[in-house]
């Protein structure tokens, strides 16, 4: 069998558990807590008032940005605050409802759009997807329908990535298997939303039966599943079209400058109820796992339940904890407490102990170019790190700090520990700061 790649980047330990598992429903939490910024872009503003009863669905903030994406109800019952949660104020405010158990549905989209979805123009579908708050489901939690707006490009590929490939998550491999029908219909709204002919759905070589699945069902000689090399981080947006099509997105571009659309699996399969069943986003399927547990599970959790109940209902930790991380390990971020939301954007909830996130000490750079080696982004981690450090972050510049994705292959093969991926973080910051 083929499977495309792309240069660089590293084999991690997969640690993906109990694939065989089906996504079971998470809890139907007592309080639903949504922020109101969950996505890149702007924050929303709250439609409803502090004793307002809402149902689900019920749109509940939005914003006259273009970059946002509204947020609704995920269930039913009496808007009880609107405020930060004391534990996490970088969280922003949060619309804090609390439920009333009657599960009263609001059909929002129903009343704004009546047409069949076959008879959209590329302009509806795109202020449907808007309406129902469609973010990218992978983590980026970029609007879909900025995305989907290439104005005037002539967009040749819509790549559905179900690349996955950070260790842990198993979250698409499972939507997938369970929804594959809606993935191809998902991918068949987008590829109208932007006017492409040809549909990829791009699936790493650990998930042949989700490729097996997924092509046996396809009857469309314009979309086709491809089968990538399990390599981190294949599921990154440049890598995997580089594997995909060859072709590359050039610095400072997007993928759609090289006529190419990429979205997740799960972000195709919200599209598709969006457009079909005239579901706003209120659900998300989150991988819980790590070693701080018995066992991994993936469960369809309502936006906005608290990270805690779901891990009480997932059985508790079974270990003593040394961080939570949200999403995968290498790319997500780690937090030092459960009391905060299931946002658009969570992927995985880790739940790792301190023999996982030990940090080795840091030694010496012993100039073995492991880290160049890898770099999926052909960039000299250990040189530009040696610049930040100097202040020297005009020639980091030039050398192309700002292409770092911070994918931490780097750091993942230093042999010497350096945290290189931070401080090309650091770096990042200090240049933007002076960009101003
Ligand atoms: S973190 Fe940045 S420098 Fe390091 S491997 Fe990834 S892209 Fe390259
Ligand atoms: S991998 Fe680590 S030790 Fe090797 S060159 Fe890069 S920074 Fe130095």
């Amino acid at each position: 069998m083929r499977k495309d790649t792309f240069p660089g980047g590293t084999h991690v330990t997969e640690n993906k558990h109990d694939t065989e598992k089906p996504i079971v429903m998470g809890p139907n939490p007592a309080r639903a807590y949504s922020p109101l910024k969950q996505h890149l872009g702007s924050a929303t503003t709250p439609t409803v008032s502090v004793g307002d009863l809402v149902k689900i669905g019920q749109k509940i903030g939005d914003s006259d940005s273009y970059v946002t994406a509204p947020i609704h109800a995920s269930i039913s019952g009496k808007v009880i605050a609107i405020e930060e949660m004391a534990e996490l104020k970088e969280l922003g405010n949060c619309i804090v409802i609390e439920n009333d158990f009657n599960d009263e549905s609001d059909n929002y989209l129903g009343k704004l759009f009546s047409k069949k979805p076959e008879e959209m123009t590329k302009d509806e579908l795109r202020q449907l997807i808007r309406e129902a708050g469609i973010v990218g489901l992978g983590g980026a939690t970029f609007p879909t329908h900025v995305k989907l707006d290439v104005k005037t490009r002539e967009i040749e590929y819509v790549i559905l990535n179900g690349g996955e490939c950070e260790p842990y998550l198993t979250a698409d491999h499972r939507v997938m298997l369970e929804k594959g029908e809606k993935v191809i219909k998902g991918l068949k709204y987008i590829m109208k939303a932007v006017g492409s002919s040809k549909g990829i759905i791009a699936i790493e070589d650990n998930k042949l039966d989700a490729v097996q699945y997924l092509k046996n069902l396809i009857q469309d000689e314009n979309i086709k599943v491809q089968v990538l090399q399990a390599k981190y981080p294949q599921g990154s947006e440049k890598q995997m079209i580089y594997a995909c099509t060859k072709r590359k997105v050039p610095s400072g571009k997007l993928p759609l400058d090289i006529g190419v659309v990429v979205n997740n699996v799960a972000t195709a399969i919200a599209i598709a109820e969006a457009v079909e069943e005239k579901k706003v986003l209120t659900s998300r399927v989150v991988t819980v796992a790590g070693s701080g547990f018995d066992y991994t599970a993936n469960y369809l959790v309502k936006i906005g339940t608290s990270i805690r109940e779901l891990i009480e209902y997932h059985g508790g930790y079974k270990d003593k904890i040394s961080k939570i991380v949200i999403g995968g390990p290498m790319m997500g971020k780690a937090y030092f407490t459960d009391h905060m939301p299931v946002t658009k954007g969570t992927s995985g909830i880790l739940a790792l102990t301190e023999k996982e996130t030990k940090v080795s000490k840091v030694r010496n750079c012993v100039r073995c170019a492991r880290c160049v080696d890898v770099c999926p982004m052909s960039l000299e981690p250990t040189t530009l790190v040696q610049l930040i450090k100097a202040d020297r972050v005009d020639e980091a510049l030039a050398l192309g700090l700002m292409d770092c994705m911070e994918c931490g292959c780097c750091t993942y093969e230093c042999p010497a520990s350096i945290p290189l991926v931070q401080n090309l973080r650091d770096g990042k910051q200090k240049a933007r700061l002076k960009q101003g």
